[in-house]
């Protein structure tokens, strides 16, 4: 038999050992790249004094990126990779009854898990693999490559109700960024102003 992907001998199996090997660096990747396209979401240019003002920061006139919101409107990674792991399922335990949506790290790890079993029994291990292939490089693509490497270097400190809750998020740098960013309230510290109440107001550690 040949492999699905790449046409070379593969044994008896339907994606030959390279592409397997491949293919499961790529579902470990998936989930890493997809939070990375959630932070390309983020306005690039709002302050901290605009950000604590701003609600809601999307927007008409918001500087975001075509392509990550596209993404994100249409969850489309995570729609393809889910009806991937549905399909596999389905042939490999026709008995059961289809998993419901888990996620894309759930769905990736699950397809990692069952990588032996879809190189040597799924007829549609190419397809899959081709199409796991596509959405990295979609993603690499906005993102850059090699995925840039984070550092957490505290907590975020912005207010994020009517009722003084702290964010808490931890902030992640990574080289060649001249601000901060938090990836969950959005909040951005850029200046030596923002940094320095940053690090005034990070919890004390025991
Ligand atoms: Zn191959
Ligand atoms: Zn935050």
């Amino acid at each position: 038999m040949t492999c699905g992907l790449c046409g070379d001998e593969a044994d008896s199996r339907h994606l030959c050992k390279r592409d397997a090997a491949k293919l499961a660096e790529r579902l470990a990747d998936l989930p890493t790249l997809y939070d990375e396209l959630v932070h390309c979401l983020v306005p690039r240019r709002l302050g901290w004094g605009e950000i604590v003002s701003t609600k809601n920061a999307a927007g008409p006139q918001s500087p975001l990126n075509e392509a990550v919101l596209d993404e994100m409107n249409t969850g489309h990674m995570t729609a393809v990779v889910h009806s991937w792991r549905v399909d596999v399922q389905r042939i490999r335990w026709p008995q059961h009854t289809a998993p419901p949506p888990s996620g894309l790290t759930a769905d990736c790890r699950w397809l990692a898990m069952e990588l032996d079993w879809i190189a040597a029994h799924y007829p549609a291990a190419g397809d899959l693999a081709r199409e796991v292939r596509t959405l990295e490089a979609q993603a690499r693509s906005v993102v850059g490559d090699p995925v840039p490497q984070r550092k957490v270097v505290g907590q975020c400190i912005a207010i994020v109700d009517d009722q003084g809750t702290v964010c808490g998020a931890d902030i992640t740098h990574m080289a060649g960024e001249s601000r901060l960013s938090c990836r969950t309230c959005h909040c951005v510290y850029e200046g030596q102003q923002d940094l320095l109440l940053l690090l005034h107001y990070q919890p004390v550690t025991a």
